[in-house]
């Protein structure tokens, strides 16, 4: 029931709690994060497009069941990302999260990459993509890491960077005075950390991942005591990030690293819901939005992990409940 007379809401639901919608800032729809074997991921990279897409189409109902309702991919070579967009904007979509996709991604020649985009050199500087994507009233992320890299991100107002691993105090108030958000994905990293025995990694490298992400949390740390915007993203799809629970382990490493559990909470909604450039409204509770929520009976608020317990899903009126399909493989 709607209209102004109404008296009495719909549903009582004293131990429940209503959650914005989930929003993956950072992911690649075209990687499949949970392939751990090195061998077969490179195999998996070189399937053709049609199959990379269809098994990217078979993690969008399992990402919908476990709460993340939108989802900014981080762009592909072959389409994937841009071919699911298309789908997301089909009236006959399926079950699938809000997808926004930059299709291909610029990379420098000859540096890392080239698996999922073109040369930047090709086509001019990063001030002038940014600023030509700007004209068209289109957003920019940017994939980069180490001082002078976010130097260049800062000084081509980019809209925000992704990673920024090394990135310093200073750079961060830059980021807030003019409103570049940071996406700092933990995730990957602490993979390589975390398994770095498996992987044939020499302790003094694992120590350095270490030391690498103990710098990071506390530059998050300082991000949250300068003001600055800062989205959930976990650069799922690459090695040892699955989809969906790579996510939340993000989260769950920002909350670690000392961000409040409610600010983790809003890094993944509301905060990223009004800066992302995303065609519709995400991630937030209010009268006139979209129903696009979670409902939980699990005390979400005293640690984010307990968004890997079963949430009901509602999605422009549909109802999703159950984690049958959200099963690991494949994601
Ligand atoms: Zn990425």
């Amino acid at each position: 029931m709607v209209g102004a007379d109404r008296t009495e809401p719909d549903l009582h639901l004293p131990h429940h709690t209503a959650l914005p919608g989930l929003i993956e800032a950072h992911a690649h729809l075209f990687l499949e994060g949970g392939e751990l074997d090195p061998a077969r991921r490179a195999t998996y990279l070189g399937l053709h497009e049609t199959e990379l897409l269809a098994r990217a189409q078979t993690r969008l109902p399992r990402l919908l069941r476990l709460g993340i309702l939108a989802v900014r991919d981080a762009g592909d070579r072959n389409g994937v990302g841009l071919a699911l967009q298309r789908r997301d904007l089909s009236t006959s979509r399926g079950e699938m999260p809000y997808l926004d996709s930059p299709g291909a991604a610029l990379h420098h020649q000859g540096r890392y990459g080239s698996f999922m985009g073109e040369p930047i050199e090709a086509l001019g500087t990063i001030k002038q993509a940014v600023a030509a994507a700007h004209a068209l009233g289109r957003e920019t992320m940017i994939h980069c890491s180490g001082h002078d890299g976010v130097q260049n991100c800062i000084a081509a107002r980019v809209d925000t960077i992704e990673h920024g691993f090394f990135i310093d105090r200073d750079q961060l108030a830059r980021l807030r005075d003019l409103d570049i958000a940071w996406v700092p994905t933990f995730a990957p990293v602490h993979f390589q950390w975390e398994q770095g025995k498996a992987l044939g990694w020499s302790e003094p490298v694992r120590a350095n991942l270490r030391r690498i992400l103990d710098d990071h949390a506390a530059r998050l740390r300082d991000a949250a005591e300068l003001g600055v915007r800062v989205f959930a993203g976990s650069d799922a799809g690459s090695h040892g990030v699955p989809h969906g629970y790579g996510f939340f382990t993000e989260l769950e490493l920002m909350e670690a690293a000392g961000l409040p559990t409610l600010q983790t909470l809003r890094s993944a909604t509301g905060a990223s819901a009004g800066r992302l450039g995303l065609r519709e409204d995400q991630g937030r509770l209010r009268i006139g939005a979209r129903s696009r929520f979670l409902l939980t009976e699990a005390p979400v608020l005293e640690g984010v992990r307990h968004l890997r317990q079963p949430v009901t899903v509602v999605f422009d009126h549909a109802e999703f409940s159950g984690r049958d399909l959200a099963s690991k493989p494949g994601l």
